[in-house]
């Protein structure tokens, strides 16, 4: 798809005709300056093209200078994108710092007209320091104005997005990305659908920035990632891709990697369809690639209702069966086991992440159907869990909030005993 171009730092552009790139998120705290530049080290060798960094408030704008110096200083030019929430102060000082700021419009300000009066002024500071920024719009934290108005869909994202981009229009600055992330696959490309036949229609076209937020880890993180970006990008849709993972963020690199190479060209899957179910071979041993490749061949169609159902053969029928499973769940198709919401962690993270995310899934792996949201911080991690029956938040200190949908039941629950606690609430209301 034809695009705007823009660019980051010196050397990296995104759109236009320029191959998808690839990028990632540090975990570690933005204070930790040498633990955060050892981990873009690593980001830099995986092959991370571009990487963001959270930036909570203004005094980890200074923080952000040292980690860019110290890496510039070792010579890796890898651009930086600060993270920023709630703070338009901060995004305005950052600016001037990193190469690319990504905001996310709905929590900019919580008076919707100071909103668009401090991202005036953030473009004014952008345009004179030639730094991009992405408009990224989640499903959970929409501005209430919107859902007001198109309730919490697919079709309020991309007005929401619409609206800050109407902005950098007028304002005669184009050089930016846009992302409208959901830990739902199907509300995720429903969305970036529906964007992209609003800025057609517009006659300004950004580049994309793709991301299934809150995917959690292991096969699953990277079976619905797989499923949610490919199903977009089989279509010529996405210019830069993420791959969020509630993992050490450097293992979300081969799996962005292999999209970004797979996508490079416009791919047909050899697969057959006879009534409506799609059956794939697979010759393969490489256990990683069979489960990237089915995911990301057989996931979109199962998304876009092509086929009802899907048959892999892999030459091990219990991995092959696993595989049907989890790609029917990632699709939305077929649920069978609970379905995990888990942000990636960030430099706000307020405990073990890794760890809770097990324990929750260990504590609660029979209660098929239900979603859980296990997130990193009580700052951002509510308002994120859009589609959660129950959340399980990091509120720093030790301390874990369980949430019924968005309303916390149970605040101030010791680390240790919150996994037990989140069960057992469950279970009295069953
Ligand atoms: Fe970071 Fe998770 Fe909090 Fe989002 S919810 S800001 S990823 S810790």
């Amino acid at each position: 798809m034809n695009t705007l171009q823009v660019k980051i730092g010196n050397s990296l552009y995104i759109g236009s005709d320029h191959p998808i790139v690839v990028q990632t998120m540090c975990n570690t705290h933005t204070n930790d300056v040498e633990g955060t530049v050892a981990q873009c080290r690593r980001m830099v060798d995986a092959g991370a093209q571009l990487i963001r960094i959270t930036v909570p408030g203004m005094q980890d704008v200074d923080n952000i200078r040292q980690i860019r110096d110290r890496l510039r200083s070792e010579g890796i030019t890898t651009p930086l994108v600060a993270d920023i929430h709630f703070s338009s102060e901060t995004a305005i000082a950052v600016a001037k710092v990193v190469e690319k700021v990504r905001i996310n419009p709905g929590n900019f300000h919580p008076d919707h007209e100071m909103a668009r009066k401090q991202f005036a002024r953030f473009l004014d500071v952008c345009k004179e320091n030639g730094t991009a920024i992405r408009v990224g719009v989640n499903h959970g934290s929409l501005g209430k104005y919107i859902t007001e108005l198109y309730g919490n869909t697919p079709l309020a994202m991309a007005k929401a997005a619409m609206e800050w981009l109407q902005m950098c229009i007028d304002a005669d600055f184009f050089n930016v990305v846009v992302s409208l992330k959901s830990s739902n696959t199907v509300v995720m490309v429903q969305a970036y659908r529906e964007l992209v036949k609003m800025m057609q229609d517009e006659g300004h076209v950004f580049p994309l920035h793709l991301g299934v937020t809150e995917a959690g880890g292991g096969d699953s993180g990277r079976i619905k990632s797989c499923v949610g970006i490919a199903t977009l990008l089989r279509e010529g849709i996405g210019n830069t891709i993420r791959v969020s993972l509630t993992e050490d963020p450097v293992n979300e690199i081969p799996v962005a990697k292999y999209l970004a190479d797979k996508f490079a060209e416009p791919v047909k899957p050899a697969v057959e369809i006879k009534d409506r179910v799609a059956y794939v071979h697979y010759d393969s041993t490489d256990r990683t690639r069979i489960m990237l490749d089915a995911a990301s061949e057989l996931g979109p169609m199962l998304l876009d209702r092509e086929v009802d159902d899907i048959h892999i053969d892999c030459g091990n029928e219990e991995y092959s069966n696993y595989l049907e499973d989890e790609i029917m769940q990632a699709s939305r198709r077929r649920f069978y086991k609970p379905e995990y919401i888990a942000c990636p962690g960030c430099g706000r993270t307020m405990y073990d992440l890794q760890k809770a995310y097990e324990q929750v899934q260990q504590k609660t792996s029979h209660l098929k159907g239900m979603v859980i949201a296990v997130m990193g911080c009580i700052v951002n991690g509510p308002g994120e869990m859009a589609d959660a029956d129950w959340g399980y938040v990091g509120e720093g200190g030790g301390r874990v909030t369980i949430y019924k949908k968005n309303v916390p039941v149970l605040r101030h629950v010791p680390e240790a005993e919150a996994p037990d606690k989140l069960l057992e609430i469950i279970q009295a209301e069953l």
